[in-house]
């Protein structure tokens, strides 16, 4: 045994980076020097010490096959020193690019085709972007897939609109990649650490790909929020939508709703869908999802979610059942108090950052509300990342009375 743990600690020294040469460059895979099965208990432990003192957690969920889930990978263009061109990720905290060809977590379609490009920004004189100088063109390439479908996008993000030699750019990456099925310029001409700028051009196809999750279809647009790990993202959603235990005639709330996912999947079963989201180019997605799948039982606000449900509220409206899903800051006290006001039976807080969670849970807590059931979902394997579902439900007025 204690032999054992020896030649164990051995195997963790010198697997560190377990043969990614970016390992400590990178530091995008923080647990990479862990086993699968360690990086899941080192998960379960974290959620347990950020969540277990409200209710029981589940075993988290993993992956079958936790390599290249990633179907949107972003990839940074510059320059070396010596003249180099080079794509990948920036170093942890920094703004220096380390260059990437293939990665363990990427699709590795998505690596190609960045790779290509990068060789194709030589052959066609074409400069990267320089940040501190502010020359040069193309500054990031940004690749989704549709994980069911197979339809690919890519994003060009370029410094000014202007494109020289596009169409032969363009004909020559579909000739090595006849797979793209859609290619977007998108121009950033901002002093930005932001990779996307406002304006976009269709430059080959519909500008968009399509989806299928849960059986719903979706449109993804360039801009539009999009969970990143297709195969988790079906049991986070399944979880969710187990927990509200639908009925049919629910009115229920999706907020912080991206493309309307979460909130398309539970208007199957329910009696009407109300989604609220900030960015403006996932609601225009949103909408177009609804008609999609010929959903006439939900409809759509671009709007601050803690600022909608605070005007629903003030409004006398009720809900059956929120669903929300904020970004890793977490949810705001205007939303919360809404929540409360508005009374739900069932909250599915899904989130992807538990100590923010941790502290909006109390706040629920407090205000009428009890954790019932708490999943832990892997959807970011290698990283320190853990995604978790929780079902809150109203307490009964009697049964915080303990006898
Ligand atoms: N539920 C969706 C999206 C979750 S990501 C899905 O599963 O795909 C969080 C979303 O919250 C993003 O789409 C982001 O644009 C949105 N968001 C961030 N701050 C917001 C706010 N204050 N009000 C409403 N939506 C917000």
């Amino acid at each position: 045994m204690k032999q054992n743990n020896k030649d164990s600690k051995k195997i963790k020294k010198v697997g560190l980076g377990n043969g990614c040469p970016h390992y400590k460059k990178c530091g995008g895979c923080q647990l990479q020097n862990m086993t699968y099965d360690e990086q899941l208990s080192f998960k379960q432990a974290k959620t347990i010490r950020l969540l277990g003192r409200f209710c029981h957690i589940e075993e988290i969920i993993g992956m079958r096959q936790p390599e290249h889930y990633r179907n949107k990978v972003q990839a940074a263009f510059g320059m070396t020193r010596g003249g180099k061109i080079i794509s990948g990720v920036y170093q942890s905290s920094s703004h220096n690019i380390v260059c990437v060809d293939n990665c363990r977590l990427e699709d590795r379609k998505a690596d190609r085709i960045i790779v290509t490009i990068r060789k194709m920004l030589g052959d066609f004189k074409m400069l990267p972007y320089n940040e501190d100088r502010k020359t040069g063109f193309l500054r990031h390439v940004l690749v989704k897939r549709g994980f069911a479908t197979g339809e690919i996008m890519v994003v060009l993000v370029t410094s000014t609109p202007v494109f020289k030699n596009k169409n032969a750019f363009i004909s020559k990456l579909l000739e090595e990649h006849p797979e793209i099925t859609t290619i977007v310029q998108n121009i950033n001409n901002a002093n930005t650490s932001l990779v996307l700028g406002e304006s976009e051009k269709v430059l080959y196809g519909k500008g968009y790909i399509t989806d299928i999750l849960c059986g719903c279809k979706f449109k993804i647009s360039a801009k539009s929020f999009y969970q990143i790990n297709p195969v988790q993202t079906e049991k986070l959603y399944n979880t969710a939508i187990e927990y509200a235990d639908l009925k049919g005639d629910e009115t229920v709330i999706d907020a912080y709703c991206g493309i309307g996912t979460i909130g398309m999947v539970a208007a199957k079963n329910a009696g009407s869908v109300v989604g609220v989201e900030l960015n403006k180019d996932a609601v225009k997605d949103a909408i177009v999802n609804a008609k999609l799948n010929e959903m006439k039982n939900i409809y759509f606000y671009n709007d601050d979610a803690g600022k909608f449900m605070v005007e629903m509220a003030k409004a006398g409206e009720k809900a059956d059942v929120v669903f929300m899903d904020p970004p890793r800051a977490g949810s705001d006290i205007n939303f919360l108090s809404s929540v409360v006001r508005l009374a739900p039976k069932k909250i599915v807080y899904i989130s992807c950052n538990p100590e923010t969670q941790a502290r909006d849970l109390a706040y629920l807590v407090k205000n009428g509300y009890q954790c019932k059931k708490i999943q832990p979902v892997d959807m970011f394997p290698h990283t320190a990342h853990v995604e978790t579902v929780v079902l809150l439900s109203q307490r009964r007025p009697d049964t915080h009375i303990v006898s």
